[in-house]
């Protein structure tokens, strides 16, 4: 890894002096639901095509002022990531598989045409912000603090062409368990008039543009009483929802997953794949078709589908449901072991055995 060898950044530290006090932190903490509440600072990196990566620092979170000409506000070249901090019970903090995070973000900004961050640097990144705002890291069951890596073009030019000046930041959010109640099934819509993502597009970046698009289809799945989107390719094969991956368990223990150039590769998946693979599953990736899906479950060739990704982790898929059908889908165990043992190696309950955690 070309990356390894850099030498540090060095941050620039400004204390938030209008930060929350213990009791103001501690009462956000009790119930901080998700991605409504932020710490009390921020990291910010400039990028400059004459000086790279410069001007690291920690500052107090705070509105970004920008130019009204700034290209991200018109063009979109904006990319993120989402990854989560866990506080152990010895009280450390650690994070989970933060390089593959970091690589994904290299290959959002490829795509965006927007500068590739060292992954050291990005990492680096996280331990700067708990470094200050550690004590954000809640400490209740399935709570975690959200960390929302992301960076933009922050050049003042209508041209279009890749931004000259552009800012990495990072913000952090507490964040509950995803679902209050337990974990519940959730029915899916078959999104036909949409896409996500098309051939040659956008779909494995971590972008802006591809959430913008998925929120039209998303209010279509609530008006239909869903909760969430499934999206097809042209070709009809199954992609992913909104925000999340999915995953098919097999009668003879094959678990599938779709192999697509358009979807983004969730390291949630990645993970409860090799976790599957460890108890002696076979696991594949590739094209899987509507067709499959709704084949599988009507002949009970299919007797488990899940969604999986970093905010809800694994979530048991109850039902698909379009404007012509709704298929049932059949509920097994092994989506929530999965979830379990995964939870319980991002917790610390359970030993490490690939090394995934890293210490903040
Ligand atoms: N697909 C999409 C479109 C997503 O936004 C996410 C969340 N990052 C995922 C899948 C799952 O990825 P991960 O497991 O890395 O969170």
């Amino acid at each position: 890894d070309p990356d390894t060898d850099l030498a540090p950044l060095e941050f620039a530290v400004t204390r938030n002096l209008a930060a929350k006090n213990a009791a103001e932190r501690e009462e956000i903490l009790a119930n901080p639901g998700f991605g409504q509440k932020f710490t009390d600072h921020m990291v910010d990196i400039c990028w400059s095509i004459r000086g790279g990566w410069h001007r690291p620092r920690v500052q107090p979170y705070g509105p970004i002022a920008l130019d009204p000409a700034a290209a991200v506000l018109h063009y979109g070249q904006e990319i993120f990531e989402g990854i989560k901090a866990y506080r152990h019970a010895d009280g450390s903090v650690h994070t989970f598989r933060p390089d593959q995070n970091g690589r994904r973000l290299q290959r959002s900004a490829r795509r965006l045409a927007l500068p590739e961050l060292p992954v050291q640097y990005f990492i680096q990144s996280l331990r700067e912000l708990i470094a200050v705002d550690g004590s954000w890291v809640p400490s209740g069951d399935d709570q975690s603090l959200y960390l929302r890596p992301f960076m933009f073009a922050k050049e003042a030019f209508l041209g279009v062409r890749p931004a000259q000046k552009v800012g990495y930041y990072l913000i952090a959010s507490p964040a509950g368990a995803y679902f209050s109640g337990g974990v519940k099934p959730v029915t899916i819509w078959l999104s036909e008039d949409y896409a996500r993502a098309g051939k040659g597009g956008t779909g494995a970046a971590k972008t802006g543009g591809n959430y913008a698009a998925s929120l039209l289809p998303q209010s279509e799945a609530y008006e239909n009483g869903c909760d969430q989107v499934v999206f097809l390719d042209a070709d009809r094969n199954v992609e992913e929802l909104g925000g999340m991956n999915v995953v098919f368990v097999y009668k003879d223990g094959t678990i599938v997953t779709p192999q697509s150039p358009s979807i983004l590769e969730g390291i949630t998946r990645d993970s409860i794949l090799q976790l599957a693979k460890d108890r002696g599953h076979k696991v594949e990736a590739r094209e899987v078709s509507l067709q499959e899906w709704r084949d599988g479950v009507a002949s009970g060739d299919i007797v488990e589908v899940f969604a999986c990704g970093t905010a809800a982790v694994v979530t048991p898929i109850g039902a698909l449901k379009s404007a012509e059908f709704i298929d049932e889908q059949p509920i097994g165990e092994l989506a929530l072991s999965l979830r379990e043992e995964l939870t319980d190696i991002q917790y610390g309950r359970r030993e490490d055995k690939h090394g995934w955690l890293v210490r903040l």
